[in-house]
């Protein structure tokens, strides 16, 4: 059970980086949006914390773990990006066995099919101010650095770094896609906020696995 034991820890990480970019998130999405990416996040990842955390005192493995935080992350944040990080967990879940211990081969494959969920169930294009406009470079900047040097770690922190290079990027595009599509231009000049926060929790994450 050691790996389900690294996932509790890794959504604590998620949690409490959350928690202290909670305003900051809120601010972005309160300029073109609806101003609730902050508590969405923060109430999502404490669901996912807490439902990841009993899963593993019963005795869950990974995947379960994740399954159910994942769950629990949908139905405590509510909003878009609430639905899309939670599918995102539960489909990472999806690719360990409760069984074995820790692979970083499997966990660059857990963390890519997250961002496929989250690719297939928004089905927003690059380019939609979205999340995927950072979780893209993200993926791509991890498949090839690992690929490469075989370094979890450092290949987390340099995707992370091609994420928020591209989600601060996004401050250019006009969003069309998501809530905050009905106020458009507005949201010129202020990156979007769910790529930002993909950014700030996947440099967190790096930090984690090192
Ligand atoms: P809501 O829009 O329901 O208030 P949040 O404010 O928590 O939810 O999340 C907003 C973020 O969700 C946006 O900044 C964007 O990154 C992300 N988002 C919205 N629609 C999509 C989509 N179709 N695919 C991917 N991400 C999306
Ligand atoms: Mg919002
Ligand atoms: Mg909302």
């Amino acid at each position: 059970r050691e790996l389900a034991g690294r996932v509790v820890q890794a959504l604590e990480v998620i949690r409490s980086t959350t928690s202290e970019h909670e305003e900051y998130f809120g601010r972005l999405d309160a300029v073109a949006g609806d101003g609730d990416h902050g508590q969405g996040m923060a109430y999502g990842s404490r669901g996912a914390a807490k439902s990841g955390r009993a899963a593993a005192e019963q005795g869950a493995g990974a995947r379960t773990v994740l399954i159910h935080a994942g769950e629990a992350w949908a139905e405590e944040a509510g909003g878009t990006s609430g639905a899309l990080w939670g599918a995102a967990l539960t489909a990472a879940g999806g690719v360990f066995t409760d069984a074995r211990g820790i692979d970083p081969a499997e966990v660059v494959r857990a963390i890519i099919a997250g961002i496929e969920a989250v690719l297939r169930i928004g089905g927003a294009q690059p380019g939609d101010k979205t999340m995927v406009d950072a979780a893209l470079p993200f993926r791509d900047t991890l498949l090839a650095e690992f690929e490469r040097s075989s370094d979890l770690a450092g290949s987390m922190k340099k995707a992370a770094g091609a994420a928020r290079e591209a989600a601060q990027a996004t401050a250019q595009i006009t969003a069309r896609r998501g809530r905050s599509r009905v106020l458009g231009e507005k949201s010129r000049g202020t990156p979007d906020p769910g790529a930002v926060s993909f950014a700030v929790l996947m440099d967190a994450l790096g930090d984690f696995f090192g």
